[in-house]
C-alpha cells in the first residue's frame, strides 16, 4: 500500500510520501538503542512530567488533530475529538497511577534463606509497535503511554493510510519535551517490518490489526525469539434476553456496531437474541438504524461516514451481497451510498446462517448480522464457535445468566448491560485468534518489562 494521505470522504489523494530509505531506517533504529540507554535511567518523575505534558499538548491541539484524523481515515469530527481527549487520559492515568506500577514486588526473604527478596520491573528496550489507521491516535497511545512510562523507546509502524497522524506522535512526545528519539516514527512498508524486526536493536513487538498481520509478525518475532503482543481481529457477541430492557439494548447496538464507522475490532458484530424478544429487539434495532444520518465526517450532525479504504469498502458490498444471495434478509440498508466516497449504509441482517461468510469473519463496516436464539447455551454456543474471542455482550437482569455468560464466553473482556470499551483503566485484549497478552493498566505495562528476581544473602 502506498504510504498516503487519502481523504475517503472525497477519494482525493491529498498527499504521498516515500518510505524511508534504507540508510534513514538505520540512523533511527540507531538512534533508538542509543536513546534507550539514557532513558532507562531517567528518573520516574521525570517520565511522569513528560507524560502530563503531552497530555497538555494534546489538549491544545485537540481540533487540529481530530480533523487530521477525520481527513486521513473518516471517523466524525465528534469522535475523533473524543479519541484525543481519551488519549489524554491515558497519558495521565499513567501518570498517576505508573509510578505505584513500578515499585519494587518485595517477596518472603525468609522462606528462601535471603535478607531481601524482591521483583523489580524494568524496561525491555526498542519496542515496534505496528498499528491500524481505524483509531489512529488511540491504538498507538496504548501502546506509547505505558511504554514510555516503563522506560522503554518506541519505534512506531503505522498504517500507510494514516501517516500524518503518524508523524503528529512522534512531534507530540519531542514538543512534551521528552528525551530526543524515545519516540519515533517510521514511514516505511510492511515489507520492511521484517528487517526492523529482526534487528538485534529491537527486543520485542506489539501489533494490532489482521489476523493475517499479526500471524506474520508473531512468525519472525517467534524465529528470533522476541516477545509480542498481539490485538487483532473480532465478531464480539451481544446478546439480549428476556429480561433486559429492550430500548436500551437496541441504543447501545446501534452505537457498538455502527461506531468509527462500523470499524472498530470491539463492535458488537452479531446479536444473538432470544425467540421471546427477537421480534421486538429487532423492530427497534431496525428503526434506530435506519434513523443514523450519514455523510460528510467532518458535519457535526453526521453519526457514520465512510469506510476508511475503498477496499475496505469492497470487502462490505461483498459480505453483504454473498449474505443476500444466500437468503439473509437486509432489515435496513444493504447498498453503497450514491455519492462520492466510500459509504456503506448501516445495515441489519436477518435471517444469517452458518453457510454466510458474515458468519465466519469479521465484517469491518456499519452491518450487524442478527440471529434468532432459543436459549442462552444457544446463544454461547455460536458465539464460542467463532475464532475470535475478542469482547463481548450480555444484556440481561437474571443473576444466573450473567454468571454463566462470565464463566463460559470465550472472550478477553466480558460486558454485562453495556457495550465493550477500552478503558485506561481497564486491562484490554483477547483469546484464540483475536490475539494474545493484554494492553492497558499495569498488565499491559508488564508486557514489556523484565521482571527481574533479586535475591540479597
Ligand atoms: P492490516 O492488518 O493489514 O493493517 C494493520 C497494520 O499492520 C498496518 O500498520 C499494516 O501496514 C500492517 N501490516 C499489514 N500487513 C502486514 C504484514 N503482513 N506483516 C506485518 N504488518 C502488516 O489491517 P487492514 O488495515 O488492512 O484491515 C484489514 C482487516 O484487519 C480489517 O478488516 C479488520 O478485520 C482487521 N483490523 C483490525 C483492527 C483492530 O483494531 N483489531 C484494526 C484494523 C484492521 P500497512 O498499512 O502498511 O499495510
Amino acid at each position: 500500500m502506498a504510504i498516503a494521505t487519502t481523504n475517503p470522504t472525497t477519494g482525493e489523494v491529498l498527499k504521498t510520501y516515500e518510505p524511508l530509505p534504507d540508510d534513514a531506517l538505520e540512523e533511527k533504529i540507531a538512534r533508538a538503542a542509543a536513546a534507550f540507554r539514557s532513558y532507562r535511567l531517567t528518573s520516574v518523575e521525570d517520565r511522569v512530567g513528560w507524560l502530563r505534558a503531552a497530555a497538555d499538548v494534546l489538549d491544545a491541539d485537540t481540533d487540529a488533530v481530530a480533523e487530521l484524523m477525520t481527513t486521513e481515515m473518516g471517523k466524525t469530527l465528534a469522535s475523533a475529538k473524543a479519541e484525543v481527549a481519551k488519549c489524554a487520559t491515558a497519558l495521565r492515568y499513567y501518570a498517576d497511577h505508573g509510578p505505584a506500577m513500578l515499585e519494587p514486588q518485595q517477596l518472603d526473604a525468609d522462606a528462601v534463606g535471603a535478607r531481601q527478596a524482591y521483583v523489580t520491573y524494568q524496561p525491555l528496550g526498542v519496542v515496534l509497535a505496528v498499528m491500524p489507521w481505524n483509531f489512529p491516535l488511540w491504538q498507538a497511545m496504548r501502546f506509547a503511554a505505558p511504554a514510555l512510562m516503563a522506560g522503554n523507546v518506541g519505534l512506531l509502524k503505522h498504517a500507510s493510510n494514516v501517516p500524518q497522524t503518524a508523524l503528529y506522535m512522534e512531534e507530540l512526545f519531542r514538543r512534551a519535551g521528552f528525551p530526543a528519539d524515545v519516540f519515533q516514527t517510521l514511514l516505511i512498508g510492511s515489507a520492511t517490518i521484517e528487517r526492523v524486526l529482526r534487528d538485534d536493536r529491537v527486543v520485542a513487538a506489539t501489533l494490532t490489526g489482521s489476523a493475517p498481520a499479526g500471524q506474520s509478525v508473531a512468525a519472525i518475532a517467534g524465529d528470533a525469539l522476541k516477545p509480542t503482543v498481539l490485538e487483532l481481529g473480532g465478531s464480539d457477541p451481544f446478546i439480549v434476553m428476556p429480561s433486559a430492557d429492550l430500548a436500551a439494548a437496541a441504543a447501545v447496538a446501534v452505537t457498538s456496531r455502527n461506531q468509527n464507522n462500523g470499524q472498530s475490532c470491539i463492535a458488537a458484530k452479531r446479536f444473538f437474541v432470544h425467540a421471546d424478544v427477537a421480534e421486538e429487539f429487532t423492530r427497534l434495532f431496525a428503526e434506530k438504524i435506519g434513523e443514523l444520518t450519514v455523510g460528510d465526517p467532518m458535519d457535526p450532525d453526521t453519526q457514520v461516514g465512510p469506510l476508511a479504504t475503498e477496499s475496505g469498502l469492497q470487502d462490505v458490498v461483498e459480505y453483504v451481497e454473498d449474505a443476500v444471495g444466500k437468503g439473509a434478509t437486509a432489515v435496513v440498508g444493504g447498498h453503497r451510498v450514491d455519492r462520492p466516497g466510500w459509504f456503506y449504509e448501516p445495515t441489519l441482517l436477518t435471517g444469517v446462517t452458518s453457510e454466510m461468510a458474515v458468519h465466519a469473519e469479521e465484517v469491518f463496516g456499519p452491518v450487524a448480522a442478527l440471529y434468532t436464539v432459543q436459549s442462552l447455551d444457544e446463544a454461547i454456543e455460536i458465539a464460542n464457535s467463532h475464532p475470535y474471542g475478542l469482547g463481548s455482550n450480555l444484556w440481561s437482569e437474571d443473576e444466573a445468566e450473567r454468571a454463566q455468560f462470565v464463566r463460559d464466553i470465550e472472550a478477553g473482556m466480558a460486558f454485562v448491560n453495556g457495550m465493550t470499551t477500552s478503558y485506561p483503566q481497564l486491562p484490554f485484549g483477547g483469546v484464540k485468534q483475536s490475539g494474545y497478552g493484554r494492553e492497558l493498566t499495569e498488565l499491559g505495562m508488564r508486557e514489556f518489562m523484565n521482571a527481574k528476581t533479586v535475591w540479597v544473602g
